[in-house]
């Protein structure tokens, strides 16, 4: 148990909302991060309060410096920052690359990329020991989109998470004797929202006989895997990509 804050991007929703419940449960503080739905983002919180833990909603498009900072001083004045989820991310309309608008790829990488990055900027500032801090742990949400590279549906979404997996590496060697552990997991085919706004609302089932577990996951199943990440259990582990896929 923990008395430290976690800040989870895209916390309203399919993986964080589940992750947020699963660091609530295990005594994060939870700063449950959203860009717009915020009835989600209550709901997220009224239901980690209902069992006693602590929970605050906090406005945060990742594409806007400015919501991130706005997000890391609601943390700073929830208590002492003890772990990053980058979570939030976005998909598009399947089509190939010659179809995609500069705004399209301008926004997913705006989103999946920098958001991310600029988040853990923040949090190595306040979690490094070379900065005074107490350490801490950020987990990056990849895909293994970043292996297949989703021809013909998004490669933009997955060149996104390709760069997630480099920065995870990169990022975690720069702070690895600072205190700090980064680490990256991939989902494969995960039942939440993503799918419809992509346009594809069955997508994840539809494509469920290529996984060689024959199923799709289940929030949850990646909620685990990431607070095992941020937890002691994993205090050897830093710089590495986890493959949550049922083998995909
Ligand atoms: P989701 O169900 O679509 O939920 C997305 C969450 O991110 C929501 O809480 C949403 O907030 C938030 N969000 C969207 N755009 C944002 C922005 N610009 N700034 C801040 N927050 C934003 O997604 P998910 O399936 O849980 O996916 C979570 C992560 O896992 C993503 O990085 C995704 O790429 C990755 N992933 C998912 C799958 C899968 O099959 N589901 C597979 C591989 C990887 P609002 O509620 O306010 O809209």
């Amino acid at each position: 148990m923990t008395e430290k804050v976690v800040i989870i991007t895209g916390g309203s929703r399919g993986i964080g909302r589940a992750t947020a419940l699963a660091a609530a449960a295990r005594g994060f503080r939870v700063v449950v991060g959203y860009a717009s739905n915020e009835a989600a983002a209550k709901q997220v919180v009224g239901a980690i309060e209902a069992k006693n833990g602590k929970a605050i909603a906090v406005k945060c498009d990742v594409a806007e410096e400015s919501d991130i900072l706005a997000l890391f001083k609601a943390a700073d004045a929830f208590g002492a920052l003890g772990a990053l989820v980058n979570n939030a991310g976005i998909v598009g309309p399947s089509m190939r690359v010659e179809d995609m608008s500069f705004e399209r790829i301008q926004r997913m990488m705006a989103v999946n990329v920098i958001g991310s990055l600029l988040c853990a900027r923040e949090a190595v500032k306040r979690m490094s020991t070379r900065n005074g801090g107490q350490g801490g742990v950020i987990v990056n949400l990849s895909s293994v989109a970043a292996k297949l590279g989703s021809p013909n549906t998004y490669v933009d979404y997955a060149a996104s998470k390709g760069a997630i997996d480099s920065f995870t590496i990169g990022l975690g060697h720069e702070v690895a004797d600072e205190g700090i552990r980064v680490a990256a997991i991939r989902p494969g085919l995960i039942d939440t929202d993503i799918h419809a706004s992509g346009g594809e609302p069955d997508r994840a089932h539809r494509l469920a006989g290529n996984v060689p577990m024959k199923r799709v996951g289940t929030a949850e199943e990646i909620a685990n895997a990431i607070v095992w990440l941020m937890s002691d259990d994993a205090s050897y582990v830093t710089s590495a990509i986890l493959d949550v896929s049922g083998g995909r």
